[in-house]
């Protein structure tokens, strides 16, 4: 310990401090402009500064390492002066307006302290309101460097550029004009750090700041970071980073940080509606429920209970999710229970339990920092996952390798080692060819193949079939580029996978995730910090709904039905049903069969989510009850629905979530939710209660149901809420004083000393390119955009980004005669769409890309029925289409 002196008093402080850190903990707070703690610190404010006894300088306290005998005064007349002094010069050409509305700035909250007036009346430089979300102010720059910084180390954007040199110095965006035509993704780092508010959120500018803050986690993606919610009078102003946030660390993107009007917009629905004679009615909630239980009861004593079946929300909590596979279970009595992770993870999850045991990622984000080598395998992270898409080019930049599988050049290709620019459906093909190299080049981690692997010798035998060079035609990669990535995989350790919906969404997506995990066992790239195999789970909780047991063949925890039965029906005080259940997927073809005759759909828009969307809706309609819980009349609603029942967004209940690395974190109830609208699991009670089964569903708030879930999940058994409100837990957390676990299978798999390396044949997508439909379509989202657009398309987002569009090769355009911007007709097999077309370099010739949002485009009226041959994920990311030229279509 150190031994210091702080303005005449003793302390003791642990090695490796700054002195301003030391200060901070004892609670004694210096001035600075140019510090944040995101950032390296630089010391070039100097307003830090303190003295320390025996120097005959003041040193800056933000890059000074605290060192024993010191003996430091941090408000010394002196220092006080020199203070006053630096912030008069930054004051000299101030506006005094900017201070006079946002007094609580901190820079105009240290001219108050140290009452220095600014002595700039007017603003010089006319403001850039460009931005939807970034109001530009740039008179009340003060040249502190912080956005620049920021955006250079956290984001990875470099969108602010230093113009000139000493007084002429000025901060630019990468466009030399407006922020909103600049490289900007929105992120929003800069105006979090902006000390003086040249940066500001318009969002304060138009409501008004914050008058109490909240702390929750991001409702869109499975990334988990946590926010502060600023509200006032019921209405979000702002939202902030969580500065300590173990997954974001003080950063977010921009949906987790500006796409939150979607709460209060026009069109949420606040009361339940039952439709009668196509027209909805606004009722109320007794008659809703009695309606509905009636309706089930019926079709239950009717039909049987397996005519029934219940979709659980990845929008929802992970009490939500429990509460509704219950409810199948307990009151309807059928295993008929899914969610969306049926299409996209579910494969990522059957592979890593039937190869390391459980399914779930095996590492955590905190371990980006400590690979040295990325396999980046169809997922594109810096859209799809900011945070960690940022935090993965970081570490790129700081030298860590990297290796990118994806059909275009995405943006992380740009930083990569190797880009496997591969021919969409061909993962399995593409990772046996790096698997055969790792073996053939004696690359392979030979102890822990003795030790922790089966299977070696019958795979080894195997794989020597995928040579690269016969590959390389199949995957249309040159099989140099495999072996490279192979090497760089294999030798460059550790190494981490993480892998997303371009590995799932496959007819092999189970079996392509099995080939990363043959990768991973062959390299020892598992079970230590920096490796893993690690799924980017979609929506913020879609891995806890397949956990909490929205699964047909999985009680929570992920139990199998018949491994699970006694302890749940023991506590449960109810039988859990013996019938197989149907999964997402069946269900929609067991409508078309006239066998599902109900259908409950808690957040979960299938109508414009499922593929093959005209077969789909087919079904739907031919479904005799369909209730729909939602904010907003989605399609499903439109469509197909019966009875509404409104719900209270992720910012209006308490609850949890389980983010992508396996942690459970607390959502709070930040606003009170509009109208009628109510939390999902009190909807859940009141009709489990309206049917007669209310003393299993006795709940009276979500702390009350995780209990519940805790004496049921063994591996969740040890996270309390108490233990929540100090932070997130990762699973498995056993005991109530087990720390969590960061990192799976460091010893033994839950299955026993050794994971099986599987032997992959390639079996090649049915969906493939002819002289009708010459290109083969992938599909995705876009940074600005989630999903089914419910939450995003009510947001300034869209003037971001603010329709569908499918990208295009510069050579296919010019082919076709096809201008950027120009509206196209896409067909496929089962369907047809019209969209805009984008010409996009990161695109391959005879490849397409196109984005799945509205349903003014409806992409998935052109995705076939083909799925996953274990699990039944659509296949999502092949389909063979043609384009025509509107001018051109006589139809
Ligand atoms: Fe939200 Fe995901 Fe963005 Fe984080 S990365 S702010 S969780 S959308």
């Amino acid at each position: 310990m150190l031994q210091v002196t702080i303005n005449d008093r003793a302390h003791e402080f642990p090695a490796g401090l700054t002195i301003l850190t030391a200060l901070r903990q004892v609670g004694i707070d210096v001035p600075t402009v140019c510090h944040d703690d995101r950032l390296e610190p630089t010391g070039a404010c100097r307003l830090c500064s303190v003295e320390i006894a025996g120097w005959n300088r003041y040193v800056t306290a933000c890059n000074t390492p605290l060192a024993n005998g010191m003996s430091i005064q941090t408000h010394s007349p002196g220092v006080e002066d020199a203070r006053r002094t630096l912030l008069r010069l930054l004051a000299a050409n101030y506006p005094a307006e900017a201070v006079r509305e946002f007094p609580e700035k901190q820079f105009h909250r240290y001219l108050a302290q140290y009452r220095v007036s600014p002595l700039g009346e007017v603003r010089s430089v006319a403001p850039d309101p460009s931005h939807p979300y970034i109001h530009v102010d740039m008179t009340q720059c003060i040249i502190c460097f912080r956005c620049v910084r920021i955006c250079n180390e956290l984001q990875g954007q470099f969108v602010w550029k230093v113009w000139d040199r000493g007084d002429g110095t000025r901060i630019v965006p990468d466009s030399g004009t407006t922020l909103r035509e600049s490289s900007c993704v929105a992120c929003g780092a800069c105006v979090d750090s902006c000390p003086s508010g040249a940066l500001e959120d318009k969002s304060i500018r138009q409501l008004g700041v914050a008058e109490k803050w909240t702390r929750t986690t991001c409702s869109y993606c499975g990334v988990g970071c946590e926010i502060m919610v600023g509200t006032q009078r019921n209405r979000i102003v702002q939202i902030r980073p969580a500065l300590d946030a173990p997954v974001s660390k003080g950063h977010l993107c921009v949906k987790g940080r500006y796409a939150f009007d979607f709460v209060h917009a026009p069109d949420r629905i606040t009361q339940p509606m039952i439709r009668k004679n196509g027209e909805w009615k606004n009722v109320r909630w007794q008659d809703a429920i009695g309606f509905t239980a009636d309706n089930l009861a019926r079709i239950v004593t009717k039909y049987g209970a397996d005519s029934v079946g219940v979709l659980g929300s990845a929008r929802a909590t992970n009490e939500d999710n429990y509460l509704a596979q219950k409810f199948a279970r307990v009151v309807l009595g059928t295993n008929n229970v899914d969610c969306c992770a049926r299409v996209c993870h579910a494969p990522s999850a059957a592979a890593l339990k039937a190869m390391f045991g459980t399914g779930a990622a095996t590492n955590s984000f905190d371990d980006i920092e400590q690979t040295r080598a990325f396999l980046l395998c169809g997922t594109n992270a810096t859209e799809n996952h900011p945070i960690v898409g940022a935090r993965i080019k970081q570490t790129v930049l700081r030298g860590a390798k990297l290796i990118v599988i994806d059909p275009r050049k995405i943006e992380l290709a740009q930083y990569a080692d190797v880009h496997l620019q591969i021919k969409p459906g061909t993962n399995v093909p593409l990772l046996n060819a790096m698997a055969c190299v790792t073996i053939e080049e004696k690359l392979v981690d030979e102890s822990v193949l003795n030790e922790r692997v089966s299977g070696w010798d019958e795979f080894r035998e195997f794989i020597r079939g995928f040579a690269p060079e016969k590959m390389a035609t199949v995957c249309d990669v040159d099989p140099k580029l495999i072996r490279e990535a192979a090497r760089l995989y294999a030798t460059t350790k550790p190494a981490m996978c993480f892998h997303g919906l371009g590995l799932t969404e496959q007819r092999q997506g189970t079996e392509g995730v099995m080939c990363l995990v043959n990768l991973a066992l062959l390299t020892g790239n598992f079970g230590k910090p920096g490796s893993g195999v690690n799924p980017l789970r979609g929506q913020n909780n879609v891995q806890g709904a397949a956990h909490m047991g929205c699964e047909p063949g999985n009680l929570t925890g992920m139990l199998a039905l018949d491994e699970g039965r006694t302890l749940f029906e023991e506590i449960w005080r109810a039988p859990v049903p013996d019938a197989k259940g149907l999964d997402l997927m069946q269900m929609i073809d067991a409508a078309s069969d006239g066998k599902l005759k109900a259908l409950w759909a808690i957040g979960y828009d299938i109508a414009l989510t499922n593929p093959n969307a005209n077969a789909t809706a087919q079904s739907l309609k031919s479904i005799e009850f369909v209730i729909v819980q939602d904010m907003f009349l989605n399609e499903l609603a439109r469509e197909c629905g019966h009875v509404f029942f409104p719900v209270a967004s992720s910012f209006e209940r308490d609850g949890t979530f389980m983010n992508s690395e396996r942690r459970i974190q607390r959502v709070r109830k930040v606003i009170e939710a509009p109208g009628e609208a109510k939390a999902d699991w009190k909807i859940i009670c009141d009709l489990a209660g309206a049917m007669g089964k209310g003393e299993f569903f006795n709940f009276h708030s979500p702390e009350e149901i995780w209990e519940e879930i805790r004496s049921v999940w063994k591996a969740g058994h040890g996270i309390t809420y108490a233990r929540l409100e100090k932070g997130g837990l990762q699973w498995p957390c056993p005991t109530e004083d087990h720390p969590g676990t960061t990192v799976l299978h460091t010893k033994s798999f839950p299955s026993g000393e050794r994971a099986p390396l599987k032997r992959i044949e390639f079996a090649a997508s049915g969906e493939t390119t002819s002289s009708e439909f010459p290109f083969l379509l992938t599909t995705g989202r876009t940074l600005y955009q989630f999903n089914a657009g419910t939450m995003t398309m009510r947001t300034p987002n869209t003037e971001l980004r603010s329709t569908d569009t499918l990208d295009i090769s510069a050579e296919d355009a010019a082919r076709l005669e096809l201008s950027h911007g120009e509206r196209v007709r896409v067909r496929s097999r089962y369907g047809e769409v019209f969209t805009p077309i984008r010409i996009n370099p990161a695109v391959k010739p005879g490849e397409l890309f196109a984005t799945f949002h509205t349903s003014e485009v409806f992409l998935n009226r052109l995705i076939g029925p083909g799925r996953d041959n274990v699990v039944h994920t659509p296949e999502y990311k092949v389909v063979a289409v043609r384009i025509k030229k509107l001018s051109l279509v006589t139809r």
